[in-house]
């Protein structure tokens, strides 16, 4: 089950967690601000969080990482570029922002690797590197649910954004009608910054 949560800093980012019902295992995806509000959901609802997941380096996705991290203990996962970019001020927004918040060890993800949870390995997310918002978004797909997180590279109704630092119009459309619209109509697209769509939806305004 995918469950979605508002939080609000500079943004009003949706993080989320993916959840495996029978075993409470999952992934959160994108922990971008209100650490606690996330940290009391997983409480409450007794899950064990095996990952971060994080579909690219904005200050508005990764805000909660760090009291997250420290709390649990968990591994992060992201693109190899997403340190370098955090650490870039102009590219991190953070001069327009405030300061990155320092997230720690990240785990290079790779493109087209699969993250399995150890509760249950049938459940798992597949990485898709998807150029264009940033240079280091990815998307997380799960086949079998039906689901993608696409972070910032395609929102309900629109393209993702593509004028921030890195951000490219052309090599964004092409990844969104190559790779994300090229998912089985049927999946569910939950981004950062809108209510959900699907691949079905979407498609017909990029023809
Ligand atoms: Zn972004």
């Amino acid at each position: 089950m995918v469950k979605s949560v508002l939080v609000q800093d500079y943004f009003d980012s949706y993080c989320y967690f993916f959840i495996d019902e029978a075993t409470k295992h999952g992934f959160l995806i994108d922990p971008g601000a209100e650490p606690e509000k996330l940290l009391e959901i997983i409480r409450q609802e007794g899950w064990v969080i095996e990952k971060i997941l994080l579909t690219h380096g904005h200050i508005d996705h990764i805000g909660a990482v760090s009291v997250i991290r420290a709390e649990l203990n968990l591994p992060v996962y992201a693109h190899p570029e997403t340190l370098s970019f955090i650490m870039d001020e102009e590219v991190n927004l953070s001069d327009v922002y405030g300061e990155p918040p320092d997230i720690g060890e990240v785990l290079p993800l790779s493109d087209g690797g699969v993250f399995q949870l150890e509760a249950d390995p049938s459940f798992r997310l597949k990485t898709i590197f998807t150029p264009g918002h940033t240079v280091d978004s990815v998307v997380f797909y799960a086949e079998r649910e039906q689901v993608a997180f696409v972070g910032d590279s395609i929102y309900k109704g629109c393209l993702g954004d593509y004028l921030y630092p890195g951000g490219n119009y052309e090599l964004l459309l092409r990844t969104v009608k190559r790779k994300i619209l090229a998912l089985p109509e049927e999946t569910v697209l939950y981004s950062g910054h809108s209510e959900p769509t699907t691949v079905g939806d979407e498609k017909p305004l990029y023809a």
